[in-house]
């Protein structure tokens, strides 16, 4: 189903707020994918897909179509969190690439193609090249996904992939902040969970 909370996209790498589509904001977890639903409505949040190729799908998809890719996004979810979990904090190299073969099978699929387009701006048109995508099936929906985590791995310096630390939280994020100082998913949340904490630690030890 739709959730009524927002996803979290506070990752600064795309490839990681897919990571970041279950988890917990306040005390029980959710799951942003949960069925075909939840995947279209998260495919629209984080924009991978334009909202009238999902209303495409929606309409097209046999019954239970779309329920069964969304177990398989989060099939491909889990696989890459292991994938990330166990990598982040130091820089990737050629001997990671075996693991990565899933990824490149799924890339394999991809019918996607070039085209130019004229964009106007106040009555004058300019030409741009454009990448599009055949949408032929409701599996094509997982190539955006494919394409968000192979840039993840080839452009993202994995020594600044970190996970929040706060105690329960599970949020992954790329730390591009000056000296890589980051350390929560965000300061309204954990960060300042941690704060008060660390007050109250003061207060009860009186330093
Ligand atoms: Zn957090």
């Amino acid at each position: 189903m739709s959730q009524q909370i927002p996803a979290f996209f506070i990752a600064d790498a795309p490839g990681l707020d897919f990571l970041n589509s279950v988890a917990t904001p306040i005390d029980r977890p959710i799951d942003w994918i949960d069925d075909g639903e939840g995947l279209l409505a998260w495919l629209g949040q984080s924009r991978l897909v334009p909202a009238e190729v999902l209303a495409a799908m929606r309409e097209r998809a046999m019954p239970g179509e779309l329920d069964r890719l969304a177990d398989q996004t989060r099939s491909l979810r889990e696989w890459f969190r292991s994938f990330v979990r166990a990598r982040k904090g130091r820089p990737l190299t050629g001997a990671d690439l075996r693991e990565l073969e899933p990824l490149n099978l799924l890339l394999a699929r991809d019918d996607a193609f070039g085209r130019i387009v004229a964009d106007v701006q106040e009555g004058q048109a300019t030409l741009r090249f454009e990448r599009a995508r055949r949408w032929s099936s409701p599996e094509a929906l997982l190539l955006p996904i494919g394409e968000i985590l192979a840039k993840l791995v080839c452009e993202e310096d994995f020594s600044f992939v970190k996970a929040c630390e706060g105690p329960a939280c599970t949020l992954l994020f790329a730390d591009h902040t000056r000296g890589h100082a980051r350390r929560w998913c965000s300061m309204s949340a954990c960060g300042n969970r941690a704060k008060q904490a660390a007050h109250r630690h003061r207060v009860k030890t009186g330093t």
